[in-house]
């Protein structure tokens, strides 16, 4: 655990150049508008480490797969959200020399996420040879304009008079980190520089794989507020400047203004980019720079009146949850139905920015209940949409059906670690319990009818293809999986996998039923589903094996665990942990612990047909042998130990994923934010301590205040409802807008009068 940023329930805050943990700072201090994103780069030159990125929602490239050994089967690229134009960049000189906050003295800094206006500011106090400078960086991706980029670059010289020279840029050379060879993606295709003006247009490389190449453009206009003294600018291949002088007095502030607009072919034609960005900028100029800014400011502030959530008496946990909500929301905001999530957002480049079963699994619950139920919808046609692609993907391992892929961007797997695109097959059960989860919430049963019977289909097939028959048992099993548990590979039986598996094949036959009962049973005969294959899947169901162990009474994780020599986390020796960077990979395989939830993770998907015994056993027995090296680990705990009165350990999971990137849990965070993960602390809150259910369509509460805090309180839209919920020591009250409203807390029956309030006193 590192703590490099002070405690604030709205901002994050760091107050010294951190040069050995510059990535960290970078990742922390990242910005995002769902459009475009970006790292906490610094506009001006740091000679110091760092990690440039810059990155376009959607703009990807398929990276030649690396492998040591060919297997059949393999993807043949790696697909990944790659870092694009660098147009931040401005470089500042003072009297010719060019400031540098690694080689400079930097006398104070302050820099500042301010989380409630989604504004980046950077104070800090230069000395070069004497002369000391006041330095502000104002920047802001705006959500209003989302195709806009601003950046406010003040300087006012303390003690001296001299000239300023900004050079703003906007650089199209760049490259990712973590390309298999190494190789540039982009070409430029036009460029163009005048005084205050300047664009560049890039495209990705052809490619062998037949995905499409992006063009982006990227335009600035720049403004100066001082006596601008000369003025010139200058281009090469993939690259262009201006460079302007400016008068400065002593204590007289100059500054830049670099407003930027960045357009894609995603959105327009090609010969179009460049007239787009710029009615951007021209329709910026217009509105100015405050207007800019306040309109923004409260496009966040819309945001927050629905999704904050107030704590009262923990500014850690406060600090924790908002952070979380602002990186999710910087990433994806459902405005673009092209779009998914991906598990690193615009913060950094390793998991790519793709698309992973951490949207179905841990996303879509959040955005079911804080967003217009069009954005929920969107994650599911998302998929749909991408329906070949699964159907590709489970050919190429020689089977029937839909497998939908770890990692993608169109549907085609394209991750390129065999144990995990071939064996981690678990992804497809997310996939489908993401249509039960947001049938079951929104009550839309009409997406059965024109989405999701293709996808339960095309994955029951899978399921029901995949598994084998072993005679002499009398029993379906699935032999060679990775399980959510990606700490052990090609198990046999992975509880979790066989019981979504199956779990699959039955809702799908209700779904069948439901569809024939209302008056489509064309859908269901049009995609030749017939009494034979549903008889097979009923066989499935009734035939699964599901490992479990009576002595122990509790679901085993796989066929050989409870060979391993099984330990708990507390006897693992402080410097072993993170095992992931300790430990080989064989020792890690070969050991009993956990990456993240297994067993678990079925019993909270499940939660509604597991008793609270069964789940009580099997959290004692698999909780202390997780060691919770996926971000994505701690809120299915937090959800778990809450329901199973764990109180502490509930917190301490929150806590956990509240401020895994905020305080370097893993270690990893240099890497970039862990952001599909960061629904987590919302799931803890919302599923955890105020106990949110909602199966068989019933919205249910049992609340429960941890220790440390005074009270707390969420929104979520429910159906057509508008839901505030205040938790503190003294009782639950809950209030809505919206007609009545039939639910439970604390499992007795609860009437919400229309537009009206209910308090009940907090169960102990
Ligand atoms: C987890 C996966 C997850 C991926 C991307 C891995 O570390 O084990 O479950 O899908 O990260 O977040």
């Amino acid at each position: 655990m590192k703590r490099l940023f002070s405690i604030d329930p709205w901002k994050i805050v760091e107050t010294t150049v951190n040069k050995e943990d510059f990535r960290l700072a970078e990742s922390m201090m990242s910005l995002g508008n769902g459009h475009m994103g970006m790292r906490g780069n610094f506009e001006e030159t740091y000679t110091g480490d760092f990690h440039r990125g810059s990155y376009i929602a959607g703009v990807w490239f398929p990276d030649k797969t690396r492998v040591g050994w060919w297997k059949n089967g393999y993807p043949h690229y790696f697909g990944k959200v790659i870092n694009s134009i660098n147009y931040i960049g401005i470089r500042v000189a003072i009297d010719g020399e060019e400031m540098d906050c690694y080689e400079n003295q930097v006398t104070s800094y302050y820099r500042e996420l301010d989380m409630q206006h989604g504004v980046l500011t950077r104070r800090f106090t230069i000395n070069q040879n004497g002369k000391e400078t006041d330095v502000e960086v104002v920047r802001f991706l705006s959500i209003s304009h989302p195709e806009l980029a601003v950046i406010k670059y003040q300087v006012t010289p303390k003690n001296y008079s001299g000239n300023v020279t900004f050079t703003p840029y906007l650089d199209g050379d760049v490259r990712n980190e973590d390309s298999n060879y190494d190789e540039d993606f982009w070409l430029e295709v036009e460029r163009g520089v005048s005084h205050s003006n300047g664009h560049l247009v890039m495209k990705t490389k052809d490619n062998p794989f037949g995905t499409p190449t992006f063009h982006v453009a990227a335009s600035m206009r720049l403004v100066v507020e001082g006596e601008i003294l000369s003025h010139s600018t200058a281009e090469r291949e993939e690259y262009v400047e201006n460079t302007i002088s400016v008068q400065a007095l002593e204590n007289t502030p100059v500054s830049l203004i670099k407003y930027v607009a960045v357009t894609t072919d995603r959105d327009y034609e090609v010969a179009q980019l460049i007239t787009k960005a710029e009615e951007v900028l021209t329709h910026s100029d217009e509105l100015g720079y405050d207007s800019l800014l306040q309109e923004h400011k409260e496009a966040w502030l819309k945001r927050w009146s629905i999704a904050d959530v107030e704590i009262n008496g923990d500014d850690e946990a406060q600090q924790g949850i908002r952070f979380n909500l602002f990186q999710l929301f910087s990433t994806y905001y459902g405005e673009d139905a092209r779009l998914n999530i991906g598990p690193k957002g615009f913060t950094g480049e390793k998991y790519g920015g793709a698309t992973y079963w951490d949207t179905e699994a841990y996303a879509l619950p959040l955005y079911l209940s804080t967003a217009n139920p069009e954005v929920a919808r969107n994650l599911l046609v998302y998929r749909h949409n991408q329906l070949d692609g699964a159907y590709h993907n489970a050919q190429q391992q020689g089977l029937n059906g839909a497998l939908y892929p770890m990692v993608t961007f169109n549907g085609i797997e394209s991750h390129n670690e065999w144990e995990i695109t071939f064996e981690e097959i678990h992804r497809n059960g997310a996939i489908a319990y993401a249509i039960y989860n947001y049938v079951n919430y929104t009550g839309d049963k009409d997406y059965w009818n024109e989405y999701g019977i293709d996808v339960l289909t095309g994955i029951s097939r899978f399921w029901a293809d995949r598994v084998h028959y072993n005679k002499k048992k009398n029993v379906y099993m699935m032999h060679g999986v990775t399980g959510p548990n990606e700490y052990e590979n090609n198990v046999n039986n992975n509880w979790y996998t066989n019981t979504i598996a199956r779990w699959t094949l039955r809702y799908t036959l209700e779904v069948i039923d439901a569809l024939k009962a209302s008056g489509h049973e064309t859908r269901v005969s049009d995609l030749q589903i017939t009494e034979d294959e549903m008889a097979k899947w009923q066989e499935i169901i009734d035939k699964m094996y599901l490992p479990y162990d009576e002595e122990l009474d509790v679901f085993i994780q796989h066929d050989t665990f409870l060979d391993k020599d099984l330990k708990t986390v507390d006897e693992l020796a402080p410097e072993d942990r993170p095992l992931n960077q300790k430990w080989s990979w064989d020792k890690i395989l070969r050991s009993c612990f956990i990456k993240q939830a297994d067993v678990l993770q079925g019993l909270y998907f499940l939660n509604h047909e597991y008793t609270y015994e069964e789940k009580e056993r099997n959290f004692n027995f698999y909780e202390p042998m997780t060691v919770h090296e996926s971000s994505l680990s701690p809120s299915v705990h937090a959800i778990l130990g809450a329901e199973l009165g764990k109180e502490e350990k509930a917190y301490e999971m929150y806590h956990r994923t509240a401020r895994l990137d905020l305080d370097n849990y893993n270690n990893d965070t240099e890497d970039g934010l862990h952001i599909t993960s960061m629904t987590g602390a919302w799931l803890a809150i919302v599923q955890g301590f105020a106990g949110m259910r909602t199966a068989h369509e019933t919205l249910s509460f049992a609340p429960f205040v941890p220790k440390s805090w005074s009270s707390y309180s969420f929104k979520i839209v429910y159906r057509n409802h508008l839901l505030t919920i205040h938790v503190s020591k003294d009782g639950v009250t809950i209030a809505q807008e919206g007609p009545e409203l039939f639910m439970k807390l604390y499992g007795e029956e609860l009437v919400l009068p229309e537009n009206g309030t209910t308090t009940v006193t907090l169960k102990k």
